[in-house]
């Protein structure tokens, strides 16, 4: 009898000890059962025959899991402080075709490759200029290095020929991505460089779909996977250099458990591994600036003027934007308009007795979607028909606040019939297929002017864009966050960057603090110089943050249990509690909120602080990067 150490994915549970008559090769995927339910778990080691009494491993799965693999998720799970179970459910294990094995199940037999024909993928050549080769020089000489480039000025040429070398090396390379930035012009570059040799994953894929992308990844046809965080977990082998495009993008960070983030996991992938990794932005993290070395494209191919004009107004669609917008449109260009808002209005209140509409079960307010006469929340998807009185003192004074994209969207058609206008938000582009279909009608100019949230910063190329109005910016510099300032201006300088590719553009801009934004949107270093400055001692990159989150359904529970966490945590001199007690989001779906911010000069300090008061109820955030 064999006794072996499980990880059991998805369970936030330490491993536990199974016994089995085979003999299991370290990384198997087996399935047990825990409390009498059929679950999936991971062979992490052999150990004794323990005291207590074993539950047998039920079969044999045709999975593994390699050494490195189990190597990144027992990182992830001490540093983001998740059960490796949990880590490991994020991975997809290779397979093995020897399934169901009888008898002894050591070593693991490894199914022939298919032959990998190594074609010459440079079908069409890329012609560096000599910035570009110098900086390709550079990511080539650093084991981590930051592409510190302007938009337009050729970062993706650069990853491509870096790309060419790893694969004449006979390895692959893994491009990630912020996920809403897969468009179809970037999938059109790698296929027309790179033909069959890339597929992409995303987590709109059908299972079908998932499971011949898998299939290729594989076999080893797959030369380049492309795809957002979770393109990291997939069994590459051979993996030769890892690029994270836009890395200062918040969608590579998870909003749930394990709240990982996928830049700084490639970073220690790239050092399991051996591989070189390479981070690209416009506007990079402070944190990856401040920690990498990096190489500075200035400039671009789009020489084209910028005009910035700014408008000190809260987002209010004036007319002077209708002129713009009128003008731009007469000369036959196409604009974008960005509002963080999506929705006709992001709150509701009652003008006579000042009561805001909430939603029943979160502490926030409901916003108003006037096409289905509904008021919706948009932390818990609760809807609700929109009353025609104040639901509190039945007075017909509802007013309404924080435009969105749908109000505008309603005003420009109203206002310019002839101006074809599309949506652009996640109300909208619910599918992959949505956001190609819109992006290509956009190209092709059947829409002349797109209006939408962050969705419309991400990476996309539009081909001329003569004017992007900015509304609501002001409401992202005011958050009660320290990372506000960064936000703020790298989505400004990212939206700005969209235009102006072909012809001369206009950027018009609502803020009242046209000093702050106009002192640094041509000079994004020195930002991140001044804000390191202002930020050291304070807040990251000299420092490191932890938020302990607490949300149970009994209010009082959580609370004890936040108050009992920081008793121990004052115990630990080397970190220091900034603050604790209601999240600034009291309640999101009917759970209360409470939660425990930590600061401390090493994580490793943070994480030992963390891990002693480690318990089911609390959710650990390392790194944090929201606050509500
Ligand atoms: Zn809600
Ligand atoms: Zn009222």
């Amino acid at each position: 009898m064999h006794f072996y150490s499980l990880a059991l994915l998805g369970s936030p549970l330490e491993p536990l000890t199974y016994h089995s008559e085979t003999l299991l090769s370290i990384g198997r995927k087996v399935s047990v059962t825990l409390s009498n339910r059929e679950t999936e778990g991971v062979v992490l080691c052999e150990v004794e025959k323990p005291e207590f009494k074993t539950n047998s491993i039920l079969d044999v799965l045709p999975f593994v899991y390699s050494e490195s693999q189990i190597k990144i998720a027992q990182f992830m799970a001490e540093y983001y402080g998740c059960s490796l179970g949990e880590a490991l459910n994020l991975v997809v294990p290779f397979e093995r075709v020897d399934s169901r094995v009888h008898g002894n199940d050591n070593p693991p037999v490894i199914p022939a490759k298919a032959e990998i024909q190594l074609k010459e993928y440079t079908n069409v050549t890329i012609t560096l200029s000599s910035i570009q080769i110098q900086a390709l020089d550079f990511i080539r000489s650093h084991p981590v290095s930051l592409l510190f480039g302007d938009t337009g000025a050729g970062k993706s040429e650069i990853y491509m020929c870096r790309m060419d070398e790893v694969l004449r090396e006979g390895k692959r390379a893994l491009l990630l991505l912020p996920e809403i930035s897969l468009t179809p012009q970037m999938q059109e570059r790698f296929e027309r460089h790179f033909g069959d040799a890339v597929v992409l994953w995303h987590s709109k894929m059908t299972p079908k779909q998932k499971k011949v992308t898998l299939s290729k990844i594989l076999d080893g046809s797959a030369r380049i996977v492309a795809g957002p965080r979770s393109a990291l977990f997939l069994p590459i082998d051979d993996l030769g250099l890892i690029v994270v495009d836009e890395e200062h993008d918040e969608s590579y960070k998870s909003s749930s458990r394990p709240r990982y983030n996928a830049r700084d996991m490639a970073i220690y992938t790239g050092s399991v591994l051996k591989i070189p990794v390479v981070l690209g932005s416009a506007t990079p993290s402070l944190s990856s600036y401040a920690k990498y070395p990096f190489y500075r494209l200035r400039g671009g191919y789009y020489h084209a003027k910028r005009t910035f004009v700014f408008e000190p107004s809260i987002e209010a669609l004036t007319p002077s934007l209708d002129r713009a917008i009128e003008k731009n449109h007469e000369g036959g260009h196409q604009g974008i308009v960005f509002i963080p808002t999506r929705a006709n209005f992001k709150s509701i209140r009652c003008e006579s007795c000042g009561n805001s509409i909430e939603c029943p079960f979160c502490s926030v307010g409901m916003s108003l979607h006037r096409n289905v006469r509904a008021l919706k929340c948009h932390y818990c998807n609760y809807t609700e028909i929109l009353p025609r009185l104040c639901p509190k003192c039945h007075s017909g004074h509802l007013v309404t606040s924080r435009l969105g994209t749908a109000e505008a969207v309603e005003h420009f058609e109203k206002q310019f019939p002839d101006i074809r206008i599309a949506q652009f938000d996640r109300d909208i582009i619910t599918t992959q297929n949505k956001l190609i279909k819109v992006l290509k009608a956009f190209n092709n100019r059947e829409i002349d002017l797109l209006v939408g949230t962050q969705m419309l910063s991400k990476g996309h190329d539009y081909h001329d864009i003569t004017l992007a109005i900015v509304m609501g910016i002001d409401n992202l510099l005011s958050q009660a966050d320290y990372r506000a300032r960064e936000r703020a201006l790298s989505l400004l300088i990212q939206i700005a960057g969209r235009s102006g590719r072909k012809n001369s553009s206009t950027v018009i801009v609502q803020s009242f603090n046209e000093s702050f934004f106009r002192n640094y949107l041509d000079d994004y270093e020195t930002f991140l110089k001044d804000e390191q400055r202002l930020r050291e001692g304070r807040y990251p990159p000299s420092k490191k943050l932890a938020r302990l989150l607490y949300a149970h359904k009994n209010g009082l529970k959580a609370k004890g249990e936040m108050e009992a966490a920081v008793a121990i945590l004052r115990g630990f001199c080397e970190i220091e509690i900034i603050g604790f007690g209601a999240s600034p989001i009291e309640k999101i779906g009917s759970k209360y909120r409470f939660q425990i911010l930590l600061r401390s000069g090493r994580s490793t300090d943070l994480i030992r602080a963390v891990r002693s008061v480690k318990s089911p109820l609390c959710e650990i955030d390392m790194d944090p990067i929201e606050f509500t």
